[in-house]
C-alpha cells in the first residue's frame, strides 16, 4: 500500500492519469501512523527510485517489447517484491492479471457447484440399475442387495475425474497466465520462465478440454476412448516438452512445434466428428457439440484479436490501460473455457442417467 501510492505518485507517466494518487490524496488514504511506518521501513519505492516508474515502450529492454501499439504504463525490471505488490496498482498489465485471476476464482466456484450437483455417492433410479446389471462390462456395479427397494438401488456413479481434470487444467492455465502477466516484467530470466509456464498452462487447458468429451462420449467403447485420450495426452505432453525445454526454442524446431499444434487440433476434431456420427440422434450429443462449436468460436475470435492486435493498432496508445487486444483475448478464453464446462455438465448428466 505504501509502495503503490508513493510509486504511482512519483511516476511521471502516472501523473498523466486522472486517477493517479497525488500526495494530498495519499494522505487521505493512509493514516499518519502508516505513513510514518513507511518512512521508517525505508522502502525503496521512493520518488527518486527510477526503477519503480512506469515507462514507455521505447524505454523497454528487448525481452519486454511485445506490442508497440501499447505505448505507455509499462513496469520494467522492478524488484521482485514490488513486482508482486503491483498486482494492486494500475499499469498496462493490471487487467491482464485480473481477468484471468478472476477467471481462476470463477472456476473454483464452478468446481464447488459441480461437486454439489454430482456428489460422489449417488442413487440412480431402478431402470438405470437394471440397464447396468444387464451389461457386465458396464461401468456401473451393484452395491445394494437384491431385496432393496427399486428407488433406493445404489450404483457406482459415473467417474467424475475426467470432468475435474478439465477443471484443474483450466484453473492451472488461468493461474499461470495471471502469474506470467504479473511477474514477467521483473527480469529476462523470470520472463523466460513464466512464459513457458504460461504456455504449459495453455497446453493443459487444450488437452484437458477433450477429456470429458472423449471419456463420456466413448465410455462404452474403451478402444476409441483409450485411443483418443492416449493421442491427445501424448501430443499434449510433447507440446509441454517443447514449451519448457530451451533447446526447442531454436528456429530449426519451429516446424516440429507447428506439427505438434496441428496434431493437437486434429486429435480434438476427430472425436467430435465421431461422436456426432455415433450419437447424432441423441439430444445430449447435439447440445454438447453446440457448446464445443461455441468454444471454438470464442477461442478462434481470441486468437484473431490477439494476432491482429486490435483495437490498439487503430489508435496506438489509447487502449494502454483498458481495452487492448490481450485483455479481450483473456475474456474470450474464459468464455471458451466456460462453454466447455457447460458441455461437461451435460456429459455427466447424460452418463449418469443412462450409463452405456
Ligand atoms: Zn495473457
Amino acid at each position: 500500500m505504501c509502495f503503490d501510492a508513493s510509486a504511482m505518485a512519483s511516476s511521471p507517466v502516472s501523473s498523466k492519469l486522472s486517477f493517479s494518487f497525488s500526495e494530498s490524496a495519499t494522505q487521505f488514504l493512509i493514516s499518519p501512523r502508516e505513513i510514518k511506518k513507511c518512512h521508517n521501513k525505508k522502502i525503496t519505492a521512493s520518488p527518486s527510485d527510477p526503477k519503480l516508474e512506469l515507462v514507455d515502450y521505447d524505454s523497454l529492454p528487448e525481452f519486454l517489447k511485445h506490442n508497440e501499439f501499447v505505448q505507455n504504463y509499462y513496469r520494467s525490471e522492478w524488484p521482485l517484491k514490488h513486482t508482486i505488490l503491483s498486482i494492486f496498482s494500475i499499469h498496462n498489465e493490471t487487467l491482464n492479471i485480473w481477468t484471468h485471476l478472476i477467471g481462476f476464482f470463477i472456476f473454483l466456484l464452478l468446481t464447488a457447484y459441480a461437486a454439489s450437483l454430482f456428489p460422489v455417492s449417488a442413487y440412480n433410479n431402478f431402470a438405470n440399475a437394471q440397464l447396468a446389471a444387464s451389461n457386465s462390462s458396464n461401468i456401473y456395479s451393484y452395491i445394494a442387495p437384491i431385496t432393496t427397494s427399486p428407488e433406493m438401488v445404489e450404483v457406482q456413479p459415473v467417474p467424475r475425474w475426467p470432468f475435474y481434470l478439465y477443471l484443474a487444467g483450466a484453473m492451472f492455465c488461468l493461474l499461470m497466465s495471471s502469474g506470467c502477466h504479473l511477474l514477467s516484467c521483473h527480469s529476462a530470466r523470470t520472463s523466460y520462465l513464466m512464459l513457458r509456464l504460461d504456455f504449459a498452462g495453455i497446453s493443459a487447458l487444450i488437452v484437458s478440454s477433450f477429456y470429458p468429451l472423449v471419456y463420456y462420449s466413448f465410455a462404452c467403447n474403451p478402444f476409441f476412448r483409450d485411443l483418443y485420450l492416449g493421442s491427445i495426452t501424448v501430443f499434449g505432453a510433447a507440446t509441454a516438452v517443447v514449451s519448457l525445454m530451451p533447446v526447442f526454442d531454436s528456429p530449426q524446431f519451429r516446424p516440429v512445434r507447428a506439427v505438434l499444434f496441428a496434431c493437437m487440433g486434429a486429435s480434438g476434431l476427430l472425436p467430435i466428428t465421431h461422436k456426432m456420427l455415433a450419437f447424432g440422434d441423441r439430444p445430449e450429443a447435439a447440445v454438447t457439440a453446440g457448446y464445443e462449436a461455441l468454444m471454438g468460436v470464442f477461442y478462434g475470435m481470441g486468437v484473431v484479436v490477439y494476432a491482429a492486435r486490435v483495437p490498439e493498432r487503430w489508435l496506438p496508445g489509447k487502449f494502454d490501460l483498458i481495452g487492448h487486444s490481450h485483455q479481450l483475448f483473456h475474456v474470450l478464453v474464459v468464455a471458451g473455457a466456460y462453454t466447455q464446462y457447460l458441455a461437461g455438465l451435460v456429459y455427466l448428466a447424460w452418463r449418469e442417467a443412462e450409463g452405456c
